[in-house]
């Protein structure tokens, strides 16, 4: 097969290659077996059968669209809603700056072929990047209703903060509910954030005993995550270093890598890094300040602020516990800041019911339960 008129090819990929396909009727083997080309010989389905086995494990966005370009028959059997439907979490970890109509088109094609992956990452962007707040929540709930963890938490921190809407759209109690199904499903943000709902009874009743229980289990899990994905434990030469640790660790004095983002974590924090740290292209909204979340807010002080400092803001409990461990506890000081404070800025936000959480040093780890 030699590559030629590659330019058009691509165009191909990204346009009416679906539309193609569906038009054409599936190609049967020829019946001639004497044809030089055995590729040509091979049946759609075979070939469908295994490009689904190339996009479910391709590594990259690129990966996938190398197969997709190799020739016009990949290239119009690749966007065959069986292979797009299994295209790997890693392929569709598209980058901020390399975001195109392209890139929206192929990710809505999976989303309509039922990759769910696909579905979370592109309500992640329409809801916090594009503005699209209705098809990117539904989107989130297609995903959802599949028992997708991610897209259960992020509903679950769209309903506590109320994103989107005014304050007083929010439904801690919706939030507490889908929280608790991310949990089940092992989401270590999700039981953070349940651990913390419970200890402090916010959106169902309190039950501290319980709340410490999740806490002690995100933890574990988080601590598994870790040694699962590290090569060689290197823990002594990451001892008492600031900025990157594994929360239970760093209370023994030893870190380790923190957790990887979520691509649309990552996406978010590029897309709004990219702009300047201008949420939404509107004045006076606030990115989450844990480095792995970049939720920005979707109103004028929707995120809490820690209670001491002021100066960082987060989307969740969930978040603030974890930088709180991971960067903020060096950091954080009742500054002067509180002295040259905006008076009306700051009455602005009481007035918004924008709550001040304080940290948790001590109990925000279950460790001491352990
Ligand atoms: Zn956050
Ligand atoms: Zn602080």
């Amino acid at each position: 097969m030699v590559i030629t008129k590659e330019k058009r090819r691509r165009k191909d990929l990204w346009g009416g290659g679906v539309e193609n396909l569906r038009r054409k009727k599936m190609r049967p083997a020829p019946e001639s077996a004497g044809r030089s080309d055995f590729f040509d010989g091979l049946p759609d389905d075979l070939v469908v059968c295994i490009l689904c086995k190339l996009s479910s494990s391709a590594g990259s966005p690129s990966d996938f669209i190398n197969v997709l370009i190799t020739c016009k028959r990949f290239n119009g059997l690749g966007l065959h809603p069986l292979v797009l439907g299994k295209v790997s979490p890693k392929a569709l970890a598209v980058r901020a700056k390399k975001w195109s109509e392209s890139a929206h088109r192929f990710l809505k094609l999976c989303a309509e072929a039922g990759n769910i992956e696909a579905c979370y990452t592109l309500g992640m962007i329409r809801f916090y990047c594009l503005q699209s707040r209705g098809s990117g929540a539904s989107l989130m709930a297609k995903a959802a209703i599949r028992s997708h963890a991610p897209a259960l938490y992020s509903l679950a921190v769209i309903q506590f903060n109320g994103s989107g809407g005014s304050k007083t759209d929010k439904d801690l109690r919706a939030g507490v509910a889908l929280c608790a199904r991310a949990a089940f499903l092992g989401h270590v943000d999700a039981l953070r954030e349940l651990g913390h709902c419970l200890q402090d009874g916010y959106g169902v009743r309190q039950n501290i005993a319980e709340g410490r229980r999740f806490l002690v289990q995100a933890n574990a899990r988080e601590l598994a995550s870790v040694l699962s994905t590290s090569t060689t434990l290197n823990w002594h030469h990451h001892r008492h270093t600031i900025g990157a640790g594994c929360p239970l660790l760093s209370d023994f004095g030893w870190n380790v890598p923190a957790p990887e983002a979520h691509p649309a974590n990552r996406f978010l924090a590029e897309w709004i890094g990219s702009r300047g740290g201008d949420a939404g292209g509107r004045d006076g909204l606030r990115l989450c300040s844990h480095a792995g979340c970049g939720r920005p807010e979707t109103r004028r002080h929707e995120f809490r602020r820690c209670s001491v400092c002021g100066a960082v803001n987060y989307c969740s409990r969930a978040c603030q516990a974890l930088d709180w461990k991971l960067r903020h506890k060096a950091e954080c000081a009742p500054m002067e800041q509180w002295l040259h404070v905006d008076p009306e800025a700051d009455a602005a936000a009481v007035d918004a019911g924008d709550e001040r959480m304080p940290d948790r040093e001590e109990d925000d780890n279950g460790v001491a339960a352990l």
